[in-house]
C-alpha cells in the first residue's frame, strides 16, 4: 500500500513510519478509517487486511509515532498548519477535532502541539484580536512569517499549501481541494491554469464558509449545498483581495445573486438592505427576500467582512440603486 490507498476494509494509509511495529520486521503505519474517521497505528505487515478497532472490531491500534515532537516547525509544516487554520471554524481548534488529530498524525507531532500551533494563528488574526484574544507568545516567529507571506501573496501560498498537503497525503491536489474535475481539459498548460484557479476558489470558499460556521449570514440557513462564498468586491476587479476571507460573505444562493447584482447590499451598520427598485418593481414576488430588510448581518467569529470593501460594493451599485 502507498499513502492515500485504501485496503479492502476502507482503511486508508495516511503515513508510513520507521518506528518498529510489534510484528517481526514490521514498521508502524498509520491508518485512517474511511467509515468512522478513526486514526490509529498498525503493523506494516497486516495493513492490507486491517480492520478498524473502533467500528469494525479490529484489534486495538498501535500508538501513533510522534517522531517530530520537540523539533522546530519547518516552513512547510507552518504552511500546512495555516491551511488547516484557514478552514476550521473558530472554536473548533481543540484536541478532539478530527482534522487536528489527522494533521498531527500526518506531521508526526503531538495533537496538543498542532492544536497549540493553530491557536497561535488565531492570536495573529486581527478579527480575533479585536475580540480580546490575547497576542502571540514569545518565540512564535514562524507563524507570523507565514501569516505575512499569505497576506502578501495569497494566491501563490494558498495553492502551495494545498499542493504540500496533497503530497503528504498521497492524494491529488484536485481531491484535497475538492474541485470538480469532470470538465477539465487533458493534462497540459491550460489544465494546470484551470486547476490552480479552481483550487484557489475552493480554498476561498472553504475559508469563508467555515468562518461563518456554514450558515448564511442573512437568513441563518445551514444547508451546505445552497451556500455560496460570495465575493464582496468581485474576483476580477480586485486581485489583491481575491482570497481575502474578509472580502467574502457566506450567503444562500438567492441572496448571493441579489448581492452580486446589486439588489442587496450591507449598510454602514452591518445591516442587510435591498435596492428600492426591487421594492417598487416586484414587491409581491420579492416578499421572502424583503423579509430580511434591515436585519443585522450574522457576523462570523473570525474573518468578519471588511467595512471598506462593503462600502466599495455599495458605491459600485449606487447608480442602479
Ligand atoms: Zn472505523
Amino acid at each position: 500500500m502507498k499513502p492515500g490507498e485504501r485496503n479492502r476494509n476502507a482503511q486508508q494509509l495516511l503515513r508510513t513510519t520507521d518506528t518498529r511495529g510489534t510484528d517481526h520486521n514490521s514498521r508502524v503505519w498509520i491508518l485512517n478509517c474511511g467509515a468512522c474517521g478513526n486514526i490509529y497505528g498498525c503493523n506494516s505487515t497486516d495493513a492490507f487486511e486491517r480492520k478498524c478497532p473502533a467500528c469494525q472490531r479490529g484489534k486495538p491500534g498501535l500508538e501513533i509515532p510522534i517522531e517530530r515532537d520537540g523539533e522546530d516547525w519547518s516552513r512547510e509544516e507552518h504552511i500546512i498548519a495555516f491551511n488547516l487554520y484557514s478552514q476550521i471554524p473558530f472554536g473548533s481548534i481543540h484536541m478532539r477535532n478530527p482534522k487536528v488529530i489527522e494533521l498531527a498524525a500526518v506531521l508526526g507531532r503531538k495533537v496538543g502541539s498542532v492544536s497549540y500551533k493553530l491557536a497561535n494563528f488565531a492570536r495573529l488574526d486581527p478579527a480575533l484580536q479585536a475580540r480580546g484574544i490575547r497576542g502571540m507568545p514569545r518565540g512564535a516567529k514562524g507563524e507570523a512569517a507565514v501569516w505575512d507571506e499569505f497576506s502578501q501573496n495569497a494566491e501563490q501560498l494558498a495553492f502551495e499549501s494545498e499542493r504540500l498537503l496533497a503530497a503528504r497525503l498521497g492524494q491529488s491536489i484536485e481531491a484535497v481541494a475538492e474541485i470538480d474535475v469532470d470538465d477539465l481539459p487533458p493534462p497540459g498548460v491550460e489544465r494546470e491554469a484551470i486547476v490552480k484557479l479552481r483550487v484557489n476558489q475552493s480554498f476561498f470558499r472553504r475559508r469563508v464558509l467555515s468562518a461563518y460556521q456554514y450558515r448564511c449570514c442573512v437568513t441563518g440557513m445551514p444547508i451546505q449545498p445552497l451556500l455560496v462564498a460570495s465575493h464582496i468586491v468581485p474576483w476580477a476587479d480586485d486581485a489583491v483581495n481575491r482570497l481575502n476571507p474578509r472580502n467574502g460573505l457566506c450567503l444562500n444562493a438567492l441572496h448571493d445573486r441579489a448581492f452580486d447584482r446589486g439588489l442587496m447590499f450591507v449598510d454602514e451598520a452591518m445591516c442587510v438592505r435591498f435596492a428600492p427598485r426591487l421594492r417598487s418593481e416586484a414587491a409581491d414576488a420579492a416578499d421572502w427576500l424583503l423579509a430580511f430588510d434591515g436585519r443585522a448581518l450574522i457576523l462570523p467569529a473570525k474573518f468578519s467582512p471588511d467595512a471598506s470593501l462593503l462600502a466599495q460594493h455599495r458605491e459600485r451599485w449606487r447608480v442602479a440603486a
